[in-house]
């Protein structure tokens, strides 16, 4: 009944806010035959712990419901994209990934997923759902090939362990790598800085989308040892660019895990790695995203202080996607504020999506926080981010992610003429190279 009221909600609503709502059908593979070998009970008991997992992946503007028997659904309200919707496929994906410690038994279950979404204006109604549950249907028959079969795992896989075993693996055997994009200051493009993101290229599955190592890692407590050697790498990388440039600023920053955060020694692990690399704290920016506040506030705060006491920056990461509110932003420990993509996508065309990014950012600079943008793809987008008054950016636009040595290569090129560098559509972004100071230090 939430779920139809919902609906109803979301379809008044759409009328008038231009946002995409989705629908994401999910259906367990094979229950059936958890019940008939197992006995009901646990059946039972898996279809809670299934509701657990995908509970952890709710966000302020869905609805998780359970349809029927093994049957689940989300309603993605306000969503900006298609992308957004996918994301949350990928994370349904690796809830499925480990197995399920039941009573007695562990059972690794896969699921089906089919997603319907109505665009900015359409009208929305039950056909939104049944629309999602024939997609479901027909990945189910199709085992995947063109559409959602989610968290499958052949033979193979499960005599290899499950993904987050072999991250450990990967993590042993060096097999993770990081990538940085390049931060830019919006007035003139210079390089402020680089924001490191952490890749695996798994052996068969290929490229992992960091989303589904984040999760991976926080459901295996790998977390605290995935970030530790992002951080320590990351580390490394820096000081080499740096080494025979003297004077250059060159911000670093690094993700961090709201899971890292509550580890005992988290602020000794950084006060190590910094001191180990020779990095200068000032240096450091560390992104963590508004769900810091969801659990154990307190704690977060004090360690978020204790950081910034070191000379760390705190960047507030993906903002505007989880529990912001004007009273959060007050109280929030940071440093900078990073708007999130979705806002920025289509900023340039979206009716009243720039008047409100006026006024986050007016907010912002209020409470005197610089802001970025994420997700600048178009010269437009960064017309209008500018004309706004972000003082930083990010984006394909300006530059992709790319290895440490492409940054080297960057640094030695726009380090030479401030010159200019060829975005990824091919025409000229502007890209120069790092100027005074970037984000202002406390
Ligand atoms: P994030 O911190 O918000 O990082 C920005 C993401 O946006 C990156 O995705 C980047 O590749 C992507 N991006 C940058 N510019 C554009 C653009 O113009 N258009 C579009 N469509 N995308 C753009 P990526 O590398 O897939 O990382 C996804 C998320 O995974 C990150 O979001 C971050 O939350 C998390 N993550 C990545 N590395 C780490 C890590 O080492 N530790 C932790 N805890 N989280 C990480
Ligand atoms: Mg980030
Ligand atoms: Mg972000």
């Amino acid at each position: 009944m939430l779920l139809q009221d919902r609906l109803q909600h979301a379809g008044l609503r759409n009328v008038r806010t231009h946002e995409s709502v989705g629908v994401l059908f999910i259906d367990l593979d094979d229950f059936k035959h958890v019940n008939d070998t197992h006995g009901h009970h646990v059946g039972d008991e898996l279809l809670v712990a299934v509701a657990h997992r995908l509970s952890a992946l709710v966000r302020p503007d869905d609805t998780l419901a359970r349809v029927s028997g093994d049957e689940f659904v989300f309603l993605c309200e306000r969503l900006s994209d298609r992308t957004d919707a996918e994301r949350l496929v990928e994370r349904i994906e690796a809830a499925f990934e480990l197995p399920f410690e039941l009573s007695g038994v562990q059972l690794t279950l896969s699921a089906s997923v089919g997603l319907a979404i109505a665009d900015p204006g359409e009208e929305i109604t039950d056909g939104l759902l049944v629309e999602a549950d024939t997609a479901m249907y027909r990945a189910k028959r199709r085992s995947g090939r063109d559409t959602r079969l989610l968290g499958r795992f052949d033979a193979l896989d499960l005599a290899a362990g499950s993904l987050g075993c072999q991250l450990r693996t990967a993590l042993d055997a060096d097999e993770l790598d990081v990538a940085y994009q390049p931060m830019v200051r919006t007035s003139d493009g210079s390089i402020t800085g680089v924001e490191a993101l952490v890749r695996w290229t798994h052996a068969t599955r290929g490229a992992v989308s960091p989303a589904v190592i984040v999760a991976v890692a926080e459901q295996t407590e790998l977390i605290n040892e995935v970030g530790a050697w992002v951080l320590e790498r990351s580390c490394e990388d820096h000081q080499r660019w740096l080494a025979g440039r003297e004077g250059l600023s060159l911000d670093l920053a690094v993700n961090v895990s709201v899971r890292q955060l509550r580890v005992p020694d988290f602020v000794g692990m950084v006060t190590m790695v910094l001191a180990a690399t020779g990095t200068r704290p000032e240096a450091l920016i560390l992104e963590v995203t508004e769900s810091i506040l969801m659990d154990d506030a307190d704690r977060a705060h004090l360690v978020l202080e204790e950081l910034r006491e070191l000379g760390v920056r705190i960047a507030l990461d993906d903002f505007g996607t989880g529990f912001s509110s004007l009273s959060y932003l007050q109280q929030v420990p940071a440093d900078i504020i990073k708007i999130d993509r979705s806002f920025v996508a289509g900023i340039d065309v979206t009716p009243n999506a720039s008047a409100i990014l006026a006024a986050v950012t007016d907010l912002a600079h209020v409470l005197s926080l610089p802001v970025t943008a994420e997700g600048v793809e178009t010269r437009s987008e960064r017309d209008e981010v500018r004309t706004i008054g972000y003082e930083y950016a990010q984006g394909f636009f300006y530059a992709h992610p790319m290895s440490a040595a492409a940054i080297e290569q960057l640094l030695r090129r726009t380090g030479r003429d401030a010159g200019h560098l060829p975005s990824a559509d091919g025409g000229p972004s502007e890209l120069a190279g790092p100027k005074a100071p970037a984000a202002p230090t406390r």
